[in-house]
């Protein structure tokens, strides 16, 4: 027997009532803050991402999942930030509609070791603001973020901020560290010992406790900000505190990816464990024109989806369903019931029935199973005088109904 392979999931129909409820909630708030959908395709050239995302971080160093062709290589999408300025400027959107605010919702592919929260195949939801480097679109891309958790009856979370600053600013703060670090160098861990050759930022953020405590040492917050880069954070720093949004600034949140600058985000949960990311996003005011665009800031957020259901929320409380169930006896009655099952469905009445000529008892049972609000039984007697029994299965009530009259009676 074929089996999944690891780090993939099968979603399965217990489960994808609470999917549809995030997804459709989610589509509700983006609607309220006029950000429309994207579908971009979830193959994309490799150089897109080992371009943006930057050839020496870990997504693409290790992560991703490659497709060699004669000539080309493709890539699953580890993410779609870079895909999304891709398709804006393929279809020039910055010409139609000049600033786009775009949501997107599916699946990302990342080569990693799976564990609890850690998928090779996992989802996202996400939004993208493209086309304005305003404090005012960082304030509502965060906000908008905390609305979404709010919807989806997610409470405990934090909201953790930090500006990279400008491309100066983040080479300043580069070097800043590799000046600090040399004399500490052999207590880090393995993974920030190369970090300190190709990607030093990284060190800020590695989980390895140890790393942790010598970067706490460094003193880094703000310093390394440029007067505009510090104006806009500031800004941004009050819009949220306006807005009663809780934050906290954390000096030691950079971000994996290259094209980051300016503020960046994450939103934890501790009942997450050592995965403790609901979501996180950021500025990338240079992507847009790296991949031969104008000149245009932009931000952007995404949650992962199984996160976001692995911690207490009220996705799956609203999906009380309801059904009717219509159980057939004897051949004449199955025929006339076939009609009757039309006449619901037709009317938008969910209505299903007995596919397996069980007894009444056992498909008394099935409806039940199935979470039948009514079973309707349909029999000679019933046949004979135009009706079909309905009983309440919430009461137990059973009465008569005249067939014409099903519909109304059951809406
Ligand atoms: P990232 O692009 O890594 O910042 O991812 C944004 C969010 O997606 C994270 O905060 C997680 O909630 C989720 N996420 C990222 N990688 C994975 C993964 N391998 N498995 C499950 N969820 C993930």
């Amino acid at each position: 027997m074929f089996k999944r392979i690891p780090g993939t999931k099968d979603i399965l129909p217990e489960e994808t009532s609470s999917w549809q409820t995030v997804e459709a909630a989610a589509r509700r708030i983006f609607a309220f803050y006029n950000y429309q959908e994207i579908r971009t395709p979830i193959i994309e050239e490799a150089s897109l991402f080992n371009r943006t995302l930057g050839s020496t971080t870990e997504i693409v160093q290790k992560q991703m999942f490659l497709i060699h062709n004669q000539q080309d290589t493709y890539a699953l999408r580890p993410e779609a930030t870079a895909s999304i300025v891709r398709s804006y400027l393929e279809n020039n959107l910055e010409k139609t509609s000049g600033f786009t605010k775009l949501y997107y919702i599916g699946p990302m592919f990342r080569l990693e070791r799976p564990q609890k929260g850690r998928l090779r195949q996992f989802h996202h939801i996400g939004a993208e603001a493209i086309g304005s480097g305003q404090a005012s679109l960082d304030i509502e891309i965060i906000s908008l973020a905390e609305q979404l958790l709010k919807n989806f009856g997610i409470t405990g979370y934090k909201i953790k901020i930090n500006s990279l600053g400008c491309l100066k600013d983040k080479q300043a703060l580069s070097a800043a560290l590799k000046k600090s670090l040399p004399e500490k160098l052999t207590r880090l861990c393995a993974d920030c010992q190369l970090r300190a050759k190709h990607n030093v930022l990284r060190i800020l953020d590695c989980k390895n406790q140890d790393c942790q405590k010598i970067v706490k040492t460094l003193n880094l917050e703000s310093a390394h900000l440029c007067p505009d880069c510090l104006g806009h954070f500031q800004e941004v720093k009050c819009g949220l505190s306006d807005l009663g949004i809780l934050f906290q600034v954390d000096p030691q949140l950079v971000r994996g990816l290259d094209y980051y600058n300016r503020t960046v985000f994450e939103i934890t949960h501790s009942d997450l464990g050592s995965q403790n990311a609901l979501g996180a996003g950021g500025r990338y005011n240079n992507l847009v024109r790296d991949l031969g665009g104008p000149e245009l800031g932009a931000i952007g957020f995404a949650f992962g989806v199984e996160r976001l259901l692995l911690v207490p929320n009220t996705l799956n409380q609203n999906s009380a369903k309801k059904l009717v169930y219509l159980i057939t006896l004897g051949e004449a009655a199955k025929s006339a019931g076939i009609k009757i099952l039309n006449q619901l469905r037709s009317a938008e009445i969910s209505a299903d029935m007995d596919y397996l000529n069980k007894s009444l008892k056992g498909a008394m049972r099935a409806a039940n199973d199935a979470g039948a609000t009514f079973v309707l039984i349909l029999g000679d007697d019933e046949l004979k005088m135009n009706t079909v029994s309905v009983k309440d299965m919430a009461s137990g009530a059973q009465r008569q109904v005249a067939i014409q009259n099903l519909t109304e009676e059951l809406k």
